[in-house]
């Protein structure tokens, strides 16, 4: 990994440390060390997005009602990813964001011909203002920022507010069911920027998938303003 002078002086002043174990890193480029980056299963294949079968990428999934395409990088049972998605969401470690976004890059680059070049558009999953007052940052733009500094993706691409989350719901951890899951997000997100997801091909990140709720909610409303395609893209699912 290049290294410049100013990366050098940052490593010095923040010693880097690894998102998944806490021990020393090289550089606070990657903050991963090479054990737990090796204990990351890759998952090698894109999923149904209703019954979770393995498809290939943009191979056409069993149910093509679900109107987008999905692809999680890990497991989230996998101890590792468990950790450093712990470390971004709950103990304000913003630089764990930096190997998630890099997974996902690397999964998406190895599971097919991923052309950078498709991608007019790449949306992290918004969160409401007061959440991110809260937090204090949205964790998906930050993995969005990473994914797309090594896809290959230009930067502006990553659109931080052309969609937002308009209304705020409870945490999808409070609901039970799918159904309760769906009906807790519907109409939550609108898209601010029309001109910006019109026709154009959309990459959805976010940290994890689990029922699939939230991305098929915004799949549908980026769909309904005129999305030519959309992929939903993360780092683990459950
Ligand atoms: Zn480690
Ligand atoms: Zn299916």
């Amino acid at each position: 990994m290049k290294r410049t002078a100013w990366s050098f002086f940052e490593d010095v002043l923040f010693p880097p440390r690894c998102a998944g174990c806490g021990g020393e890193t090289e550089t606070n480029r990657f903050p991963l060390c090479s054990s737990c980056n090796r204990a990351l299963a890759r998952n090698d294949s894109f999923f149904c997005p209703v019954c979770r079968n393995r498809i290939p990428y943009r191979g056409n999934a069993c149910h093509e009602s679900a109107g987008y395409a999905f692809g999680a990088a890990v497991d989230f049972n996998d101890p590792a990813a468990h950790r450093i998605i712990h470390a971004l969401k709950y103990e304000n470690r913003q630089y764990a964001a930096i190997p998630m976004g890099a997974t996902i890059a690397e999964y998406v680059s190895a599971t097919a011909s991923f052309d950078p070049e498709d991608a007019d558009a790449v949306v992290p999953v918004p969160i409401h203002g007061k959440k991110l007052a809260e937090r204090g940052y949205n964790q998906s733009f930050l993995i969005a920022k990473s994914f797309a500094r090594n896809a290959g993706i230009p930067s502006e691409k990553v659109l931080c507010r052309a969609v937002v989350k308009s209304r705020e719901t409870r945490s999808q951890t409070l609901c039970v069911t799918v159904k309760e899951r769906r009906e807790n997000v519907r109409g939550s997100f609108s898209v601010a920027s029309p001109e910006k997801i019109r026709d154009k091909n959309i990459i959805i990140i976010d940290d994890v998938y689990t029922t699939g709720a939230t991305a098929e909610e915004l799949a549908k409303t980026l769909k309904r303003c005129g999305a030519k395609t959309v992929l939903a893209l993360t780092f683990a699912k459950t």
